[in-house]
């Protein structure tokens, strides 16, 4: 799948095009966080007599480890941004940066690749989990028999006499 459009002897005008964005995204840039996805990036390219911008929008879902129950869970993504696109030639005195990108004159096309994926990427949900209730029950159980053990070896360095009766107590508290 490329991100490319054509620019190279466009008329002024406006133009749209769509990018359905998959999980093979994540793949080619080894991306870990996302399994899999389902975007779509619609761009509105504007051209006018000597600029160019570019409209990104966003929409769809991608599916990542849930942080409680470590399963797979859908969570939405929206992402909208512009881009102004600049022609300059390479070894001149152009900043690097998110807001515009820069195209060598000779080019003919623009390739949106690497904007859509950092778009998605800093739009992610910083939490990441099933809605309260819907995770998996027998990996929340293999989770904190984990948590327990790993609580065990930390007890020298975290020692308190009062944390177990603490426990206790909220236990009881419960039970009422
Ligand atoms: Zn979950």
């Amino acid at each position: 799948m490329d991100y490319k459009i054509h620019i190279s002897g466009l008329a002024q005008g406006k133009y749209e095009y769509e990018f359905p964005v998959k999980g093979d995204l994540f793949r080619e840039f080894e991306n870990q966080q996302v399994i899999d996805a389902d975007i779509v990036a619609r761009v509105t390219l504007e051209k006018g007599s000597g600029w160019m911008n570019a409209h990104l929008r966003g929409e769809g879902k991608v599916t990542v480890e849930c942080d409680r129950c470590l399963e797979n869970v859908d969570v939405p993504v929206n992402f909208e941004s512009s881009l102004a696109i600049r022609t300059a030639k390479l070894g001149e005195d152009v900043e690097d940066s998110d807001e515009f990108i820069i195209v060598d004159p000779s080019e003919a096309e623009v390739d949106l690749k690497q904007f859509i994926y950092d778009y998605i990427c800093v739009n992610l949900p910083m939490i990441s989990r099933h809605p309260e209730g819907e995770c998996n029950p027998e990996m929340l159980a293999k989770i904190e028999a984990l948590r327990a053990g790993n609580d065990k070896k930390e007890e020298t360095e975290n020692y308190s006499p009062f944390s177990g009766l603490k426990d206790l107590l909220s236990k009881s508290g419960k039970k009422k």
